[in-house]
């Protein structure tokens, strides 16, 4: 039996949403040095509207660039010794901006349904070359932001033309619904 374990790589949303590098860096490095001695490989699903979102603001914030280079090379480091790098949309990152200290994350449109169909083309297609730029590699799975992929029927199109072949916005057994789910 082959095993994937998938992992989404991203900070916290609300107020607390915590630094790049005590959510993402530190942990995803112990991870990945006790999977090493092991030799297992992980799937990343990497919350690419996060790292969008640094690239825009670190020209004005220029100490973002810190956490724009962890990030990056973090996930070129992981695509380049064998761990398997994925598309993983939140896109409440649309409507969320920096204030030159912390992230003001906006979930009024949480989901990708909540956008249009034209723009939620335009969104995977902008995510998806932030993972292909970084790993050269072919980004194909998908992973939905709090699972929410319904109804499937408004993002196939922009799925189909961007090769999204494979979808893990698996909730087993499941059952959630919430204001913004
Ligand atoms: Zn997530």
């Amino acid at each position: 039996m082959n095993i994937y374990i998938t992992l989404d790589y991203e900070i916290y949303f609300g107020e607390n949403h915590g630094t790049v590098e005590k959510c993402i860096i530190y942990p995803t490095s112990e991870l990945i040095r006790i999977a090493e001695t092991h030799d297992v490989r992980f799937c990343f699903f990497i919350d690419c509207g996060f790292i969008f979102k640094i690239a825009e603001y670190k020209v004005k914030y220029p100490h973002l660039e810190k956490d724009y280079n962890a990030i990056t090379q973090q996930v070129k480091y992981l695509s380049d010794t064998g761990h398997d790098i994925q598309l993983h949309i939140h896109p409440h990152w649309e409507d969320s901006y920096y204030d030159g200290e912390r992230w003001i994350i906006n979930i009024k449109r949480y989901k990708l349904v909540d956008f249009n169909e034209t723009e939620i083309a335009d969104i995977v297609f902008r995510y998806k070359k932030v993972l292909t730029d970084i790993t050269g590699k072919s980004i194909f799975a998908y992973r939905a932001g709090g699972w929410c992929l319904q109804p499937f029927s408004k993002i196939k199109k922009a799925f189909i033309e961007n090769q999204i072949t494979l979808d893990s916005s698996v909730f087993r057994n499941g059952y959630y619904s919430s204001e913004h789910y």
